[in-house]
């Protein structure tokens, strides 16, 4: 996850850089490992993620 398609696969939003309706949700993506117990926050981005998903693509 990061802001550079260089260097990363996903934004900050989780929407892929290249595929356009491709999010990538899920501890998958973090740029390392949490903290321990990382559910909730995996469950914050992915949430973040998805409202910002419904409007029109940035
Ligand atoms: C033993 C254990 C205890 C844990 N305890 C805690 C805890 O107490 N608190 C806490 O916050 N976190 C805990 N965690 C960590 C937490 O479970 C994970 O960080 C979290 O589940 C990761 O969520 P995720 O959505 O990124 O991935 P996952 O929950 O792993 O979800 C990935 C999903 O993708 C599916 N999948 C995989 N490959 C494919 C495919 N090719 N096609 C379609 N589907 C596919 C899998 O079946 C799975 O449903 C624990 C983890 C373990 C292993």
């Amino acid at each position: 996850m990061g802001a550079d398609p260089a260097t990363s696969v996903v934004n900050g939003d989780k929407l892929h850089h290249s595929l356009r309706n491709l999010y990538v949700r899920g501890g998958s993506s973090f740029t390392m490992g949490s903290t321990a117990n990382p559910s909730l926050t995996i469950a914050a981005v992915s949430l973040r993620s998805a409202r910002r998903g419904v409007g029109p693509r940035r």
